[in-house]
């Protein structure tokens, strides 16, 4: 999984006139929020604050509440993917060992590490910080695992983590004992690099801000329920950099507040993300990062709104509660989509199809991010089945654009639109 980071222009050439994209006005202080995020965590080494690395769906509040700046890798993949930096860089970790075929966020990352290259350059910063710790979670995938001991070896520095079960179809009070237990665990190695004690109601406070962000930006995300949509699964992308590195901060709470009263106020005015709606799409599976503009106009001049995702949806932690600590972040970090059973995804995924009143289903394959796309094993053609909404896929990958076709996806993409008018 990744994070939000906003792309250089994939523009078309001079003089071709593209529908209007409307911005927001929140945007203005949302690149204020993370501006001062990213200068934070470039400027806390010097400080002597100590830099924890951190997974998606990693114990982040602990880590926070431990005095941490906290990083998180997927982010900056996810900015060297809408950068377009990515392709280049990928193979330097390809020559290093990693295997083209594994997660791209892991070896573009890798491949800016060993060039020495990053988009954080442009703030400023010469790279993602070193850690002093690296803390992973394997409930999205085993490659966050051997991403961050590729640090561990290359600085010495401790790799510590949660090992979470995959395909869980019922969260049952023993998993969640057990990944509990594991996230406890975790606090005697962190407080020795962290070098201070755990303040349990510090915690509590680190998760009741979190647990406010969830709910202001599952409120923003639900805006979308509304027809026409305030905002697009493309937006939201790009709006979701708070949720994804500033979870547990007050910063995140103060700027989804913002962002939720204009798109309330959108609804009241009748503002539409894509002007003259026709069509809700879902999306599901991980972004095409250096594409996102491409995909986003193109289905603007077609009508075409993408109104949710599961992507977007994945910053959502319904079951943490300050009252529980341990046990409600185990919940909630099980309770994620992507580590779930088929059954599981599918019921969800024809809640989301009714609630967002959506017509057809964008299935992304993303070659090296097999954990994030679920269209392999049948699941379009059985969820065309229960919910008669005509689906496609679209073959791709997250960051690296050598297996992605642009010619046959903008013919796929209209196709299925079509398909989409005649039902
Ligand atoms: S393999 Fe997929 S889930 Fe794992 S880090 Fe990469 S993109 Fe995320």
């Amino acid at each position: 999984m990744a994070a939000a980071a906003e792309g250089k222009a994939e523009g078309k050439g001079a003089g071709s006139k593209e529908p209007e994209r409307k911005d927001f006005q929140a945007t203005g202080k949302m690149k204020e929020v993370m501006g001062k995020y990213f200068a934070e965590l470039g400027a806390g080494p010097e400080q002597g604050r100590k830099t924890a690395w951190c997974t998606s769906v990693g114990p982040a509040e602990l880590l926070r509440a431990l005095g941490f700046n906290v990083h998180f890798p997927e982010n900056h993949g996810a900015m060297l993917g809408s950068t377009r930096m990515a392709t280049d860089l990928i193979p330097l970790a390809n020559a290093r060992g990693f295997s083209p075929d594994i997660c791209s966020y892991l070896t573009s990352d890798v491949g800016s590490y060993l060039k020495g290259e990053s988009p954080l350059q442009k703030m400023g910063m010469s790279g993602p910080p070193k850690a002093d710790v690296l803390v992973f979670n394997t409930n999205q995938c085993r490659d966050v695992k051997d991403w961050f001991q590729f640090y561990s070896r290359e600085w010495n520095v401790p790799c510590v983590g949660v090992h979470t079960p995959r395909a869980i179809g019922e969260l049952d009070d023993s998993i969640v004992a057990d990944v509990a237990k594991q996230i406890e665990r975790l606090v005697d190695p962190l407080e020795e690099v962290a070098g201070q004690k755990l303040d349990m109601d510090r915690l509590r406070e680190v998760i009741d801000l979190s647990r406010q962000c969830t709910e202001l930006w599952k409120a923003v995300l639900e805006t979308a329920a509304n027809a026409p949509s305030p905002l697009t699964f493309f937006d939201g992308t790009i709006q979701m950099g708070p949720a994804v590195v500033l979870r547990g901060h007050g910063d995140a709470v103060d700027y989804y507040r913002v962002l939720l009263a204009e798109l309330q106020q959108r609804i009241v005015d009748g503002v539409a993300a894509v002007e003259g709606e026709q069509y809700r799409i879902y999306w599901e599976g991980m972004p095409i990062w250096g594409k996102l503009r491409n995909l986003s106009t193109q289905l603007l001049e077609l009508g075409a709104c993408v109104v949710a995702s599961t992507y977007c949806n994945s910053w959502i932690f319904d079951a943490l509660d300050p009252a529980n600590p341990f046990e409600s972040m185990a919940r909630a970090y099980g309770s994620i989509f992507i580590c779930r059973s088929d059954d599981f995804k599918e019921k969800y995924i024809e809640e989301m199809v009714g609630r967002f009143q959506v017509d057809g289903i964008l299935f992304h394959d993303a070659k090296t991010c097999p954990n994030n796309s679920n269209s392999r094993y049948e699941m379009p053609q059985r969820l065309q089945k229960r919910l008669g909404k005509p689906y496609l896929i679209v073959h791709g990958d997250l960051n690296d654009l050598r297996l992605y076709s642009e010619e046959q996806t903008r013919t796929n993409i209209e196709a299925f639109v079509e398909q989409l008018a005649e039902g």
